[in-house]
């Protein structure tokens, strides 16, 4: 696993210091909540508890990584950890001086707490089988692993209008989601050179936009550069007042993207050559193996119990094995041995989903998340709950939801086959939860695609319309049919079957 101590040391220290300046008085208590989410430390719903995300650089967790999560999470009493779509992992129900004590102890071990929230460039996302795809251009993984370092060690990294989240992948079918980030890269080659095409200006949240192509070649040797040029031009002309119109896509609304690419690249270009320094930690060397086992417990709710025997059991076997965090909260582990591949998904086939429902992506939700609305984690429950009472056929007929709390977007519910975003409805004048379900939304090769809204579901409605749901599939024999093919042909049918269900 790549870490940077020093890094990890400042950020602690400067966290600390906060946290002490709070106690004494010299920072109001909104001053200490807009400041402690750049160090990954929100509070939670119930009053005195906090929730702690750590950084994992692109994911890559290995065992030692492992360990440490396991160590830290233990040494609190926690019962379990939650996996993130960033590919971080979180803490929860900590007491303040918990927190403090949480993030030094992982940055003893050189894991970093900052940037991992708030106002500041995120953990760089890799798709976790970087390296091992079928069909990738080249391993993005030490380039990711390079841009993580600069942002670490790069102050204007962490003084930002608002996040700022950076993603790299290895070919066309865009698996870290490049096209929709704030500064997107896919690995090209040409005339024997590496390098990337270039976007920028993408997002999801309130104001989703597919990026845009910056430039379709941009050499290896030049993409800290570009990282710098695009940090400096968010920082020169963000919106530093209304953080509602503060991303780098607001900019570009703002702008035009003529004017907004330009400006990018104009800042690009007055920055000089940054030694590309390729990371090599975490990533493996010589022939890599291809057997591989996903492993993906609802919601990326991780039991300790579980990840303990996972650990063991990885370490037993031979050669270094790679165990990556996804970006649907999922645990990759790869270079295995197919044998091994075999036994390894037979010993944890209870955190393998036994349909593809049950692997669905939801955020922590109201339950924890101070500004969620909705409650993915028990919806997703509950819709589990139902669909067990199924035949096979319904069970199958449905692709995994991804579910967010809140227009925030966690779960990018936007590029999801069906995607559902929690909300409050008013039904006769009584505030009611209820969750907006997008249908259709996709990303890969093809670029990417926003779905469409069909209306708001009442929460507690929600397990029995997608069983509806599912019936129309299976009856209009397409059971095992791709969902969004699906949709293509009934579409009709979906929107009046959502149309009597909506509220
Ligand atoms: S989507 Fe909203 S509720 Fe869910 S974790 Fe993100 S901010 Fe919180």
């Amino acid at each position: 696993m790549w870490k940077h101590r020093d890094a990890a040391a400042r950020g602690a220290a400067e966290y600390k210091g906060m946290v002490e300046a709070f106690k004494e008085g010299s920072l109001t208590p909104e001053q200490f909540a807009k400041g402690r989410g750049l160090y990954g430390v929100y509070a939670q719903r119930v009053p005195g508890t906090y929730m702690v995300r750590v950084r994992i650089p692109g994911g890559i967790l290995d065992l030692d990584g492992l360990e440490l999560v396991l160590g830290a999470a233990r040494a609190r009493g926690l019962l379990k950890v939650h996996a993130t779509t960033r590919q971080d992992i979180q803490f929860h129900g900590l007491v303040l001086e918990e927190t403090v004590r949480l993030v030094e102890d992982l940055a003893r071990s050189g894991l970093s707490v900052k940037g991992s929230g708030g106002n500041g460039a995120r953990n760089v996302a890799l798709p976790p089988e970087a390296g091992f795809l079928e069909g990738e251009v080249f391993d993005v993984a030490p380039h990711g692993l390079a841009v993580e370092r600069h942002l670490q060690e790069e102050p204007l990294a962490f003084s930002l209008p608002r996040k700022f989240k950076i993603a790299l992948s290895p070919l066309d079918a865009d698996p870290a989601g490049a096209r929709i980030a704030d500064l997107g890269l896919i690995a090209r080659i040409r005339d024997g050179e590496r390098g990337f095409c270039a976007y920028a200006g993408g997002g999801l949240g309130r104001n989703p936009k597919e990026s845009l192509l910056l430039v379709d070649f941009l050499p290896e040797r030049r993409l800290l550069a570009l990282v710098r040029g695009t940090l400096e031009f968010f920082a020169r002309e963000g919106d530093w007042k209304d953080r509602s119109k503060a991303r780098l896509r607001h900019i570009r609304d703002r702008m035009g993207d003529k004017a907004f690419g330009e400006g990018i690249l104009a800042a690009y270009a007055a920055t000089g050559d940054i030694p590309l320094v390729l990371e090599e930690e975490g990533i493996p060397k010589g022939r890599r193996r291809k057997g591989s086992v996903s492993l993906r417990p609802p919601g990326g709710e991780y039991h300790l119990g579980e990840l303990e025997q996972v650990r063991r059991h990885l370490q037993e076997l031979p050669g270094p094995v790679c165990l990556r965090l996804t970006n649907n909260q999922g645990l990759w582990v790869g270079n295995l041995g197919v044998r091994e591949a075999r036994r390894f998904a037979a010993a944890f086939a209870s955190l393998r989903p036994r349909f593809p429902l049950e692997g669905s992506l939801g955020c922590v939700g109201a339950s924890i998340c101070s500004i969620g609305i909705g409650k993915p984690q028990e919806t997703l429950e509950a819709v589990v709950r139902r669909f067990l009472l199924e035949p096979p056929a319904i069970r199958r007929a449905l692709p995994a939801l991804q579910m967010s709390g809140c227009p925030s977007s966690c779960a990018r519910h936007q590029v999801a086959s069906i995607g559902c975003m929690g909300r409050i409805k008013k039904i006769d004048g009584s505030p009611v939860p209820a969750y907006t379900l997008f249908l259709g939304g996709s990303m890969d090769g093809a670029g990417v695609r926003m779905g469409d809204a069909y209306g708001e579901i009442r929460a507690v409605d929600l397990p029995d319309f997608l069983v509806a749901l599912a019936r129309l599939k299976v009856e209009a024999g397409a059971g095992e049919v791709d969902f969004d093919r699906f949709l293509e042909e009934q579409g009709e049918a979906v929107r009046e079957m959502a149309d009597r269900w909506k509220v």
